[in-house]
């Protein structure tokens, strides 16, 4: 069967637009790979970081809306994103965040241990140290050192009330395995594996326990989790493998930077399933990715009043 890669990018909802990259810019030191507007809603920002590149398995994407209220964690949801960063690096982390104010705890009861903290919004964020990265130079912005700098998602935890019926979807339409389970805290954790061709973005964990209450979407919410597809043809197969399991995916869309379906998985989880390709590069030069504001062609006869409206950034 047709197989997906890994994790494409997140997507999520956050409040102030200068606050979001301002902490994922100058605090983690990602590289800001787009500045452009929501497709959907043009007077609001879409925001994209990620690697030098962009990669997938890298981009962390955002819907900023000034005014918007706090979400709350729940079924239904990506409920924590994890980072690589190289190993060794922990120390590095607990110091910056440390003196940037930014509140963390380290659990080291895990395999491996975890840096976790949250970001201006609240959204869960977590750092693992993966030495499988290390020949992929971090960007080494917003005062990160290269060697220390983020690599890429590790993977993704998700609340789940459909455990059994998630999985399948895991299985049966991503092409992904079913790996360790465990229990802690009363709650059960199952992790679904990618190929492992990739080096990012290679598990999401299912968590479940009998009485998750579901989430309430807003600032601080992961929106939706896209996975990656090889080709358009890929693409479709996956959406077929979705229907055999009563599974709806819209129509494709273009996203301008990928192609994408999108469908709610049993337990209410937005998937989208995503292309490779064309990428960042296709609008602008990589050299200066993220610096000028991009418009689909659709809102460029309106780029003058969607400029008035954006908040500025510096
Ligand atoms: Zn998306």
């Amino acid at each position: 069967m047709i197989k997906s890669s890994g994790i494409h990018h997140i997507t999520a909802i956050c409040g102030p637009a200068k606050k979001n990259f301002d902490f994922y810019t100058r605090v983690l030191g990602l590289r800001f790979v787009k500045k452009t507007v929501n497709f959907d809603d043009p007077g609001t920002y879409h925001f994209y970081y990620g690697d030098e590149s962009g990669s997938a398995g890298t981009i962390l994407t955002f819907f900023p809306w000034e005014g918007a209220a706090r979400g709350k964690p729940g079924a239904g949801e990506v409920v924590a994103i994890t980072f690589e960063i190289p190993m060794g690096s922990s120390a590095y982390w607990t110091k910056r965040l440390s003196e940037l104010d930014v509140v963390f705890a380290v659990d080291s009861s895990a395999n491996q241990a975890t840096i976790a903290f949250h970001d201006p919004d609240g959204m869960a964020l977590e750092f693992i140290e993966a030495g499988i990265s290390d020949e992929h130079i971090g960007w080494g912005l917003g005062g990160v050192p290269a060697e220390h700098a983020i690599r890429g998602f590790s993977g993704a935890t998700m609340l789940v009330s459909e455990l059994e019926k998630t999985g399948n979807v895991m299985e049966n339409v991503l092409g992904w395995t079913k790996s360790t389970s465990s229990t802690a805290h009363g709650f059960t954790r199952v992790r679904y594996m990618a190929p492992g061709e990739e080096k990012f973005g290679q598990h999401v964990d299912l968590l479940t326990n009998s009485d998750v209450e579901p989430a309430r979407s807003g600032a601080g919410s992961v929106h939706h989790i896209a996975f990656r597809a090889a080709s358009d043809l890929d693409q479709s197969a996956m959406v077929k493998a979705a229907a055999s399991l009563g599974i709806r995916a819209t129509e494709q869309k273009d996203r301008n930077y990928f192609r994408s379906v999108y469908f709610r998985e049993p337990s209410g989880v937005l998937f989208e399933i995503a292309t490779d390709a064309p990428g960042f590069a296709v609008d602008e030069p990589l050299a200066t990715l993220g610096q000028a504001l991009k418009l689909p062609k659709q809102y460029e006869a309106h780029r003058a009043k969607i400029e008035a409206v954006l908040v500025k950034l510096d």
